[in-house]
């Protein structure tokens, strides 16, 4: 898919990216072009390190102390949207019956992509939680985002 438009005076013009698709690429809800992490790979070791503003648009990323605090009940619903889904797909293509072991099968399966995917999750998580705080501003390129009161420096990145 092409985020390319043109506009009424006929210029190729980049259209806002979606407000899912931004959130999967765990971008910043303000603009929806910087990224929200220093490290583009999840799976990296220093895979939780944010930006301390977005490099794009300069909005913070962690508005104030604890900030991202939330994310566990992001997490956890995540967590269990995943597990639905894995055993729906489950039943419809190998089906569950009491007579094996097809329910302990598709447990051990769901625990071992659920830990695979945790890295993923929990940066899926902060982008999630950043975005129901911080309203995506079509104008972001000519107003400055919002002055945050309640930062304090020594707390930072501290959950
Ligand atoms: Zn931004």
């Amino acid at each position: 898919m092409s985020n390319l438009q043109v506009n009424k005076k006929g210029r190729l013009k980049r259209s806002p990216t979606s407000y899912i698709t931004s959130m999967l690429q765990l971008k910043c809800n303000h603009c929806r072009e910087g990224d929200l992490f220093q490290n583009k790979r999840s799976y990296s070791k220093d895979f939780m390190k944010m930006n301390e503003k977005c490099p794009v648009c300069g909005h913070l990323t962690e508005i104030e102390p604890g900030f991202y605090y939330g994310t566990g009940y992001i997490s956890y619903a995540l967590t269990i949207a995943f597990s639905v889904s894995t055993f729906i797909a489950w039943w419809v293509l190998l089906g569950f019956s009491i007579y094996d072991k097809s329910l302990f099968y598709w447990l051990a399966t769901n625990a071992v992509l659920l830990i695979a995917m945790q890295p993923f999750l929990m940066r899926l998580s902060r982008a999630t939680w950043f975005s129901f705080f911080v309203r995506y501003n079509k104008h972001w390129k000519e107003e400055s985002p919002k002055e945050f009161e309640r930062v304090n420096k020594s707390f930072k990145n501290s959950l």
